[in-house]
């Protein structure tokens, strides 16, 4: 059984007399030592998939099931459970620490809120985990507006890590952060995930990063996966048109074929095609079928792709 999944997961948001579909139908399944990348443009419902599966918003319909229970239905201690084993680092180093706490007393709150820690037995872990993210025992003293965005990106983490989650959700974790550090707080994060058998939900627009760290990926278009497979098989043969398109769009990949960046428009999230296929304004492979219908995710070649052309 998966630690987390998600059932036919639903959620829409209102703007004004607009109804934004964020997420939808969403099926997928996050484990235990895997680390499962969920890449798309920005405004294709990756975070709101982040905040729902933390129990931060409450889905329209369909189900979060952590360890088989639904977790909007769960008695008090099996939530706590839940909310110890399922954390998250957000994208913003600078706005997720408190500037007016201590490091110290900014890693130990997770403690505070759930341990049943003596004062000598949570100082004992406070220093494991800052030395397991690199750090010193000095940092704790400092204060966040001390530190470098990287550093503050590696304290968010440990906060993160202090009640041993199972699974750890990055939403753009490294997005705020200049290209040299990205590499080594990568590297940090797999070493992490493997020495503490942990699984990552790592939310991003960069597909070098997915190609980099990933077991398995799921591409996120307007609210909806369009392919979802093994990373090295969807990399070496993309299948989804949307999933070219971004994958023609790194520097230094298909580089043959490249077009430019796409990125999703305010127009196109709001004319979107809500009858048949959301790729349709954009697709070079559009047929009649795609405007009417809504294209269902099926297996192909070992993947799931969501097209009428498979
Ligand atoms: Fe293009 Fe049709 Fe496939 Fe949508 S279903 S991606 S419009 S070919
Ligand atoms: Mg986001």
């Amino acid at each position: 059984m998966a630690v987390l999944k998600t059932i036919d997961l639903n959620k829409t948001f209102k703007i004004k007399t607009l109804k934004i579909r964020a997420v939808e139908k969403l099926n997928i399944e996050i484990d235990r030592e895997q680390i499962f990348a969920l890449v798309g443009e920005s405004g294709s419902g990756k975070s709101t998939v982040a905040r729902l599966l933390i129990k931060l918003i409450k889905p329209d319909s369909g189900h979060i099931l952590f360890k088989g229970q639904n977790i909007w239905q769960m008695k008090r201690d099996d939530s706590m459970l839940f909310r110890k084993s399922v954390s998250i680092v957000f994208q913003d180093p600078y706005a997720s620490l408190n500037p007016r706490m201590k490091i110290q007393s900014i890693v130990e709150e997770p403690l505070k809120i759930h341990g049943k820690l003596s004062a000598e037995e949570a100082k004992s872990k406070i220093i494991e985990i800052i030395k397991e993210m690199g750090f010193d025992e000095t940092i704790l003293g400092r204060y966040p507006h001390q530190l470098s965005g990287g550093q503050r990106q590696r304290v968010a983490i440990a906060r993160a890590l202090m009640l041993n989650p199972e699974i750890l959700i990055a939403d753009e974790p490294l997005s705020a952060l200049d290209i040299s550090l990205q590499a080594s707080l990568l590297q940090l994060l797999t070493k992490i995930k493997e020495n503490r058998k942990m699984g990552i939900l790592f939310i991003t627009h960069d597909l070098n990063i997915v190609r980099t760290i990933s077991n398995r990926v799921a591409v996120m278009h307007l609210g909806r996966i369009v392919e979802e497979g093994h990373t090295g098989e969807i990399f070496k043969e993309p299948l989804h048109p949307y999933t070219r398109i971004l994958m023609n769009s790194i520097p230094g990949f298909h580089r043959r074929n490249r077009k430019k960046t796409p990125r999703i428009s305010t127009e196109e999230r709001i004319s979107w095609n809500l009858k048949g296929c959301r790729f349709f304004n954009r697709c070079d492979y559009k047929m009649a079928i795609c405007e009417t219908n809504i294209p269902e995710l099926k297996t192909v070649k070992g993947r799931k792709v969501r097209c009428f052309l498979y």
